[in-house]
């Protein structure tokens, strides 16, 4: 039986989009008053988007509720993906298409400079194989476009052997299905705080491939929200993610052929604890990451929720007052894959 989705009329053509169900929500909105009395801010709350019934859940869960539904809408048997070798998405694409009854075939890009046996086989990686995933390798991490060309051949065999392929794609200029998962979330979300009646000043929320940061931001002016949204850069510069965040905005504007109510100013993005690049932690990050365990038994990990608590707590502790809100994306697995980092830290 199809699930009926119902959404505000402010979100235009929502409805005709097809969505499958991957989680029962609405995810949790809980407050941090351990956090908000180190930090000297608040008060301060987390939206538990790590908490979802799907194989350790995350962010990626909202946006393959759009990708699966075009993916069966098609008749689609087999699911195609790119990542990091440590990407939460394409576990997530593996789960989900497994509860869709598609197989999924996983490329994973060198994206990382690391090559310990624990980051290469554990967290994610293992579930991936637990979840009978298709593995394939691609040793250029930072050939968005090559990775796509690959993954396009990989689903040309498939189609070949008589398969039918789906691809996920995540290079910018794709149709920003992802995005619409965040859409949905912020709708979620404002609900939330009208029912315990919070005024929220600002929402953190990491900013990488930029689906999430710009759904959020583009829900909530549709919805006539102006709660601040900060996206925490954690794979490109300030520079180069804000013309991304515009332009996927103006991509979901299209999508749902409605006006876009998010004006340039409006996009907001700091790079501030970036470095040393993607996938690596600074010190500031471990600090977070450990602060956001010992007060609010919070599980980060080093490559986004860990750079966006670190922008979070900055955040709180500079304006010194304020409702604001971080929203956990997940990552829980990944954990497992930085245990020599993460180990060193925690003995510090
Ligand atoms: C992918 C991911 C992000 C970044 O989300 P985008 O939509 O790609 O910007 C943040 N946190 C976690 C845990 C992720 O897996």
């Amino acid at each position: 039986m199809k699930t009926v989705f119902e959404y505000p009329a402010e979100l235009g053509r929502l409805s005709a989009l097809p969505r499958v169900r991957l989680f029962a929500g609405p995810t949790p909105l809980e407050a941090m008053p351990n956090l908000a009395r180190c930090c000297g801010g608040g008060p301060l709350l987390v939206k538990r988007d790590d908490c979802m019934g799907l194989a350790f859940g995350g962010n990626k869960v909202r946006q393959l509720e759009f990708y699966i539904g075009e993916a069966d809408a098609q008749n689609a048997d087999t699911v195609l993906i790119t990542g990091a070798v440590q990407s939460n998405f394409v576990r997530l694409a593996a789960a989900a298409a497994r509860k869709a009854g598609m197989e999924c075939h996983i490329q994973l890009e060198e994206r990382v400079a690391k090559s310990d046996a624990t980051y290469r086989n554990s967290g994610n990686v293992l579930l991936d194989r637990l979840l009978g995933a298709t593995l394939h390798s691609y040793a250029h991490g930072e050939d968005e476009a090559g990775a796509d060309k690959r993954l396009g051949e990989i689903a040309e065999d498939l189609r070949q052997s008589g398969r039918r392929p789906y691809i996920i794609p995540l290079a910018p200029g794709h149709t920003p299905l992802g995005a619409l998962g965040y859409v949905v979330a912020a709708d979620e979300l404002i609900r939330q705080i009208a029912e315990a009646g919070l005024e929220v000043e600002e929402i953190v929320v990491a900013s990488g491939s930029g689906n999430t940061h710009a759904g959020l931001l583009f829900g909530l002016r549709a919805l006539g929200s102006d709660i601040v949204v900060t996206g925490i850069c954690v794979r490109r510069d300030a520079s180069a993610q804000h013309p991304r965040i515009a332009a996927r905005c103006r991509e979901i504007a299209d999508l749902l052929e409605i006006e876009s109510k998010v004006e340039d100013a409006d996009i907001r993005v700091n790079d501030f604890f970036l470095p040393p690049g993607y996938g690596t932690a600074g010190e500031e990050t471990l600090r977070a990451i450990l602060l956001a365990a010992r007060t609010e038994a919070l599980m980060l990990d080093t490559t986004y929720t860990g750079k966006a608590m670190a922008g979070f707590i900055d955040r709180a502790r500079k304006a010194g007052g304020g409702t604001r809100i971080f929203v956990h994306t997940g990552g829980t697995p990944a954990i497992f894959a930085y245990e020599k980092e993460l180990t060193e830290a925690a003995g510090r």
